[in-house]
C-alpha cells in the first residue's frame, strides 16, 4: 500500500522545464506538486521573464514575450491538476526514501523528484558593483531600461552572447547610444542576433575589452574599461551598465547528495534526464550548457515527467488521481477580474484603485487614504510576477487605502520626479510624504505588514 502522503513526484523549478514536466505528469494523473520558487534562482518562470520577444519558440509565428509564454505554460499545468506553490526550497533530503522537499511554509515526502532549478544570472564582482547596484548598474535591461535616468543617455551592455545582443538592441529605444563591451573578438550570439547587432547604427562594439570599475557621486556616472589585448585603460562616460554575462546552475540544494560536474550542473546520463539518484529527474538548464533553449528545456521536462511515471510504474509506488472532466472551452480563458480602472472623465475618490499619473496627481493632493503607488515598465517579467501578489493585498485592504499603478514609460514625467530607478517599485505615501519604497518583488506578507503599520 503506498502511504497517500507521499507524493507521486515533486517538480522543483518554474522555468519551460518545471512547466511542461508539469503539464506532462499532471495529464499521467500523478497530480504533482510544484514548488515555483520565489527568489531563489530568480523569478517564478525563470530567464523567460526577463526576456522581451521569444520568436523561435514553435508555435508562435509572430513572437510572443517570455512572461506571455510562462503564463501560458503555468495555466496549462494548473488545467491539468498541478499543485503550485511560490515559494523557495530551502532543503531536500535524498538520503531516504520517500526523499523530503522542504520550503519555509511546508514539507512533502516524494516517491520522485524533478530538478528544473535552472540557472542564475551572474555578476562580474567589480570593486564598487554594490554601491551602484540598481544606481545604473542593472541585470535586467528590460526591467529597468525605460527608467527615466537612462532616457537619451549613453549606456553599455557588457557580454558576447544572445542576452547581451538582445538587451543592446532593446536598449537603443532608449539610449542615445549603446557600447558593448565584448571580451574577445568575437560574440558567442547566434548569427541573427550578430547581424542585427552590428548592423544597428546607436551600437558601438567594443572588442577585447572588459570593465574594471565604476565611478560616479551617487549614481554611476560612467565606467572604467580595459582593452586586455593592449591593456590600455579608458574611461566611458555612460548611465547605465547591463549585465548580460550568462549564468551559474541552482545546485546549492543537491550539492553531495547527486553527481555534478566541475562547473555545477548536474550530470544526467547522455540523452536522458536521469540523474546519478534513482527516481530524479533534471530538466532544462540545470543539467544543460550547451542549448539552454526555452524548447529544449521543455523538451527535457517532458521526458523528466515520462520517465518518473515509468519509474513510478515500474516501482509499485504510482497513486492515480483521475481528473474531474473539464470543459474546454473555459479552461485557459483569463479569470475574469474586478481590477480594471475607470477613465479619468469619471474619476471617483472613493475607489480603491487607479492607473496612471493624472489619478496620482489628484488622489497625491485631495485624500487623506494611504496611498501606494507601483511602478511599472512594459515587458517587465518581475512587474508581471508582483501583480497578482499586491492585487491580494490591495483587496484586503479595499476601501482604506488607494493604489495607483503607474508606467514609467507611458507616465516618464511622473516616475523622474519619484526618482524610479527600476521596475516594479511600490511607494507609500501617507499624508502626502514618502514613508516607504520597496524596490522588486517581495512577500505578500511584506506589503501587508506595511498596509497595516501604517493604517494603525
Ligand atoms: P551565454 O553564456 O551564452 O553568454 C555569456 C556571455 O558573457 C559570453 O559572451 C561570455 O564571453 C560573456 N562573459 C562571461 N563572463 C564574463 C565576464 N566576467 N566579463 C565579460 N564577459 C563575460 O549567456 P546568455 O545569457 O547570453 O545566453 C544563455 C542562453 O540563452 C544561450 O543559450 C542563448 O542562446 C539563450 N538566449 C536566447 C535568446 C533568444 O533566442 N532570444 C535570448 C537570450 C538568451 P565569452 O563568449 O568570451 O565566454
Amino acid at each position: 500500500m503506498t502511504n497517500p502522503r507521499v507524493e507521486n513526484v515533486v517538480i522543483i523549478g518554474s522555468g519551460p522545464a518545471g512547466y511542461t514536466a508539469a503539464i506532462y505528469a499532471g495529464r499521467a494523473n500523478l497530480k504533482p506538486v510544484v514548488f515555483e520558487g520565489f527568489q531563489a534562482g530568480g523569478l517564478p518562470g525563470g530567464q523567460l521573464m526577463t526576456t522581451t520577444e521569444v520568436e523561435n519558440f514553435p508555435g508562435f509565428p509572430q513572437g510572443i514575450t517570455g512572461p506571455e509564454l510562462m503564463d501560458q505554460m503555468k495555466a496549462q499545468a494548473e488545467r491539468w491538476g498541478a499543485e503550485l506553490y511560490t515559494e523557495d526550497v530551502v532543503e531536500v533530503d535524498l538520503s531516504q526514501r520517500p526523499f523530503t522537499v522542504r520550503s519555509e511554509e511546508r514539507e512533502f515526502k516524494t516517491h520522485s523528484l524533478i530538478i528544473a532549478t535552472g540557472a542564475t544570472a551572474k555578476r562580474l564582482g567589480l570593486p564598487c558593483e554594490g554601491q551602484f547596484w540598481s544606481r545604473g548598474i542593472s541585470a535586467c535591461a528590460i526591467c529597468d531600461g525605460a527608467t527615466p535616468i537612462f532616457h537619451g543617455a549613453e549606456l553599455a551592455v557588457v557580454g558576447g552572447g544572445d542576452s547581451a545582443a538582445e538587451e543592446a538592441i532593446y536598449l537603443t529605444k532608449y539610449g542615445s547610444k549603446v557600447n558593448l563591451l565584448v571580451r574577445s573578438e568575437k560574440m558567442r550570439a547566434s548569427k541573427a542576433m550578430q547581424d542585427r547587432v552590428l548592423s544597428n547604427p546607436k551600437i558601438h562594439v567594443h572588442w577585447n575589452t572588459e570593465p574594471v570599475d565604476i565611478f560616479g557621486n551617487g549614481h554611476m556616472e560612467g565606467v572604467k574599461i580595459r582593452n586586455n589585448k593592449t591593456g590600455e585603460e579608458s574611461e566611458l562616460h555612460v548611465r547605465g551598465l547591463f549585465y548580460a554575462i550568462g549564468h551559474t546552475p541552482n545546485t546549492s540544494l543537491f550539492k553531495g547528495q547527486i553527481e555534478l560536474d566541475e562547473v555545477g550542473y548536474i550530470v544526467t546520463k547522455p540523452g536522458s534526464p536521469e540523474t546519478s539518484v534513482e527516481g530524479v529527474f533534471a530538466a532544462g538548464d540545470v543539467q544543460d550548457h550547451e542549448y539552454r533553449q526555452a524548447i529544449t528545456a521543455a523538451g527535457s521536462g517532458c521526458m523528466a515527467a515520462m520517465l518518473a511515471e515509468r519509474w513510478l510504474s515500474s516501482s509499485g509506488l504510482i497513486q492515480e488521481f483521475h481528473q474531474v472532466s473539464q470543459t474546454p472551452d473555459n479552461d485557459l480563458q483569463p479569470q475574469p477580474t474586478d481590477h480594471r480602472t475607470p477613465p479619468d472623465t469619471e474619476f471617483d475618490i472613493n475607489r480603491t484603485r487607479y492607473e496612471g499619473g493624472y489619478a496620482l496627481r489628484k488622489l497625491f493632493h485631495e485624500s487623506d487614504r494611504l496611498l501606494i503607488v507601483k511602478y511599472v515598465s512594459p515587458g517587465c517579467g518581475p512587474c508581471h510576477t508582483l501583480k497578482p501578489i499586491l492585487n491580494k493585498v490591495v483587496d484586503e485592504f479595499d476601501g482604506k487605502i488607494h493604489f495607483v499603478e503607474v508606467d514609467i514609460d507611458k507616465d516618464r514625467d511622473i516616475a523622474e520626479n519619484a526618482g524610479i530607478t527600476g521596475t516594479p517599485t511600490v511607494q507609500f505615501f501617507k499624508n502626502k510624504e514618502l514613508v516607504k519604497e520597496l524596490k522588486g518583488v517581495k512577500p505578500k506578507s511584506e506589503y501587508r505588514q506595511l498596509v497595516e503599520s501604517y493604517l494603525s
